[in-house]
């Protein structure tokens, strides 16, 4: 299969081409035809599988069979959960685009509106926002979607947990009925379901991963220690697994922050990144962890969602989810793209139903083990004297088998190396 089978435009062929892309991903194999179609699509894909493109490409080839207007209108609009997201969005589709008359321009709270409104004026083709940004300025009458040919909600799955419901039934209303919806989620929960039934006509559905699982070539295993111990036994992972990069999730912004501090104290170089930081803060840290001048990036879960880290073989949860779809999430920064990857959980007493929920959501028991000199003694005390929010509830069988098929690995021992693959390899 290759991208010129796909019926992509000779522009948007040269654009792939320059970024070295060679084969379409399973899911830009299967969603871009039925895009091209002009039909209504509904897409299970994580972070990782290629999903950006697999949108962006066939937009771009339908938007770009009209030449533009004198005056500018959104003919295209990708709403999406965080800034993060949509900046990264916003950077694929000024790269597919460059051979295109196509302009686009990106919006999002917590940056002056200012520039954002100057842009707006100017015309754009597409628009990429979050949606409390994207409703305010709608509100100061500084766009209209009155336009949109095309919709897409990206990380539907997430924006839902944010609490964005209400905000997207308000920008549906907004745009003509007569349009193209592309709805991406990583996991189909009811909620989704229900939403997408709202607004989409006879969805083709596309799936690029199981549904609620994970991505096949991610090993799982926990580490069963203490909460006031953790820090110790992330440390001694890291240098003694000698990990050259490492995704690590807390449950509060808090934590992030303090176990970040105390990791640079130990000489290992790292940043938190959560909601508290600025936009500024948290660019900067991303860009020091892919520059690899940062080791560890220690993330809360709405921070590191979507961001697009390409072969990270380590994430680590410092603490469990309290909410198993989360595991997903995180674990979807790992095992890009074909690559495999570890998923290392440090499991604290307090935290067992949360490890039992994320098992029953993965239908898997997770291999276990403890690290000699780190046994747990059954008193976990948070580090940082902070409950943590569910009792614990002990579980007999902690003989767990392999967490997928093939067989763990141990936690140690691989680094990073490489540059970032071009090839999509293995993932469905
Ligand atoms: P996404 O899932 O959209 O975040 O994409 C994950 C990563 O895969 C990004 O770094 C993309 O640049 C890269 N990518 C997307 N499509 C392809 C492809 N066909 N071949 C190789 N890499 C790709």
């Amino acid at each position: 299969m290759s991208f010129e089978k796909l019926g992509l435009n000779d522009h948007l062929l040269k654009a792939i081409a320059e970024k070295g892309y060679t084969t379409p991903s399973p899911i830009q194999q299967k969603a871009i035809p039925h895009i091209l179609q002009q039909k209504d699509v509904l897409a299970s894909a994580q972070t990782g599988t290629g999903k950006t493109a697999g949108f962006t490409l066939p937009m771009l080839h339908l938007l770009s069979k009209r030449p533009p207007e004198r005056r500018r209108q959104i003919r295209s609009l990708i709403l999406t959960p965080t800034r993060e997201l949509a900046a990264q969005i916003y950077d694929n589709v000024k790269e597919y685009s460059t051979h295109l008359d196509i302009r686009s321009t990106v919006i999002f709270g917590g940056v002056n509106q200012n520039p954002q409104v100057r842009t707006l004026r100017q015309g754009v083709d597409i628009l990429i926002a979050t949606p409390g940004r994207l409703l305010d300025l709608h509100n100061q009458k500084a766009l209209s979607l009155s336009h949109v040919e095309i919709l897409v909600l990206d990380e539907a799955d997430r924006m839902l947990d944010m609490g964005f419901l209400r905000d997207i039934r308000k920008v549906l209303d907004l745009m003509p009925s007569k349009r193209q919806n592309l709805l991406f989620s990583a996991t189909f929960s009811k909620e989704i379901k229900k939403l997408a039934g709202s607004f989409l006509n006879n969805p083709v559905l596309v799936e690029a991963t199981p549904e609620n699982t994970t991505a096949e070539k991610v090993s799982h295993k926990v580490y069963f220690v203490d909460q006031q111990q953790k820090t110790d036994v992330l440390i001694k992972l890291i240098s003694e697994g000698d990990w050259s990069q490492v995704l690590v999730f807390t449950r509060t912004k808090h934590r992030a922050n303090r176990l970040s501090q105390k990791l640079e104290k130990e000489g290992i170089s790292s940043a938190a990144i959560h909601g508290n930081k600025t936009q500024n803060a948290r660019t900067k840290a991303l860009k020091g962890f892919k520059e690899n001048e940062l080791r560890v990036l220690v993330a809360t879960d709405i921070a590191a969602r979507g961001l697009d880290i390409p072969l990270l073989p380590y994430v680590i949860n410092f603490e469990l989810p309290n909410v198993a779809e989360d595991y997903v999430h995180r674990i979807g920064r790992t095992g890009r793209a074909g690559e495999s990857g570890d998923a290392i959980s440090l499991v604290s007493e307090d935290e067992m139903a949360y490890l039992r929920d994320i098992e029953k959501l993965l239908g898997l028991k997770i291999d276990n083990e403890t690290i000699p000199g780190f046994e747990p003694t059954g008193n976990s005390v948070p580090e940082d004297g902070r409950s943590n929010s569910r009792p614990f509830n002990r579980r007999s069988n902690q003989k767990g088998g392999n967490a997928k098929p093939g067989g763990n690995r141990s936690g140690g021992g691989r680094s990073n190396s490489g540059g970032p693959r071009k090839e999509f390899k293995g993932r469905r």
